[in-house]
C-alpha cells in the first residue's frame, strides 16, 4: 500500500475555489483505502480551521487526522529538542494551538525560542521584542521560510520575509521547519506510518513539495495547476518522478494499492498518448 502527502494550496484548491478533479482524487483515495496526510506550510490555521474549510468546499469526509501542518511539525520538534521549552511567538491561532497542545509554555520573558509563523498581526514592536529575545539567547526558529504567500489580490510576505528582517537584524540564522525540511517531510511519513518508499508527495511547488520529498526519496508527482509552469520543471536541478495537470489526472490512473498508473517522466514535450509530461535524460 501506498500512502500521499499532498500539498493543499494550487493542488486541492486555487484560493476559493476547488481544483477540477480533486474531490474526485481524494475520494478516489478513501475508496481504496489510501492513506493520505494534507501536508500544508500555513501556519496559521489549526487543523479543525482546515476542516472545515475542505468540508465546505466539498471534501465532505475529511477529518482532522487527514492534516498535518507546519505548526504542529515545529511543536513536535521543539519538544523532542528541550523538556518544557518556552517560545515568544510571532504567529496566529494554528501555532498558539499546536505549540500548547505540545506543552510548550508561550511567555514574552527570557523565551527559549522565539518561533515565526506567518499572520497579519505582525508589527515593529513585536519585531523589536524578538530581536532583543534573540540578542538575549533566545533561539530563531521559522514554521517555514516560504518568502510569500498567494492571495486573491496577489502576494503579501510570508513567513520567509518575517525572518529575513530578524535574521539581519540579529546576525542570526533561523532553523526552517516546514516544506522542504526533512523535519517535516519525516514526521508526516511517520504520521502515515509507512516507509520511504511508500510515500508519494504531490505539490505544486519545486521549491518545497518536489525538493521535499527528492531529499526523503520518496515518490514526486509535480501538479500544474499551482505557480509552477513546465519550462521551470526544465531548469530545475532536482526533478519529479511525475508531471500531471492536476490530481484530476491521478484520479483516473490510480491502481487499487494507490500506486500511478502512469509512465514517470522521459521527456519535455507532451504526449499525447499519454498523461503525464515526461522529461529526456530523467533519473
Ligand atoms: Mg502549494
Amino acid at each position: 500500500m501506498n500512502g500521499y502527502l499532498i500539498d493543499m494550496d494550487g493542488v486541492i484548491y486555487r484560493g476559493e475555489h476547488v481544483v477540477a478533479g480533486a474531490i474526485e482524487f481524494v475520494s478516489a483515495l478513501q475508496a481504496r483505502h489510501v492513506p493520505f496526510l494534507f501536508l500544508t506550510n500555513n501556519s496559521q490555521r489549526t487543523r479543525l480551521d482546515i476542516v472545515i474549510k475542505l468540508r465546505r468546499m466539498g471534501f465532505l469526509d475529511i477529518e482532522e487526522r487527514h492534516v498535518f501542518t507546519c505548526s504542529i511539525a515545529t511543536a513536535r520538534f521543539l519538544r523532542s529538542q528541550k523538556p518544557n521549552p518556552t517560545a515568544f511567538v510571532i504567529g496566529e491561532g494554528g501555532l498558539l494551538s499546536a505549540l500548547n497542545h505540545f506543552g510548550i509554555g508561550i511567555t514574552d520573558k527570557d523565551p527559549d525560542y522565539v518561533v515565526v509563523g506567518e499572520g497579519r498581526t505582525v508589527s515593529f514592536e513585536v519585531l523589536e521584542q524578538a530581536t532583543r529575545h534573540l540578542a538575549n539567547g533566545a533561539k530563531l526558529i521559522a514554521t517555514n521560510l516560504d518568502p510569500n504567500c498567494p492571495t486573491a489580490h496577489g502576494p503579501r510576505p510570508g513567513t520567509g520575509a518575517i525572518i529575513a528582517m530578524l535574521e539581519r537584524a540579529s546576525g542570526r540564522v533561523a532553523l526552517g521547519i516546514g516544506k522542504p525540511s526533512p523535519i517535516t517531510m519525516r514526521l508526516a511519513r511517520k504520521e502515515l506510518g509507512l516507509r520511504t518508499a511508500q510515500i508519494i508527495m504531490v505539490g505544486d511547488t519545486l521549491d518545497t513539495d518536489i525538493l521535499g520529498g527528492v531529499q526523503m526519496g520518496y515518490q514526486t508527482v509535480l501538479v500544474l495547476s499551482g505557480g509552477t509552469l513546465i519550462e521551470e520543471v526544465k531548469l530545475s536541478p532536482f526533478l519529479p518522478d511525475y508531471v500531471v495537470e492536476s490530481v484530476g489526472t491521478l484520479a483516473k490512473h490510480l491502481d487499487a494499492d494507490g500506486s500511478i498508473l502512469l509512465d514517470p517522466m522521459r521527456g519535455t514535450e507532451r504526449d499525447s498518448h499519454r498523461d503525464s509530461l515526461v522529461l529526456t535524460g530523467g533519473y
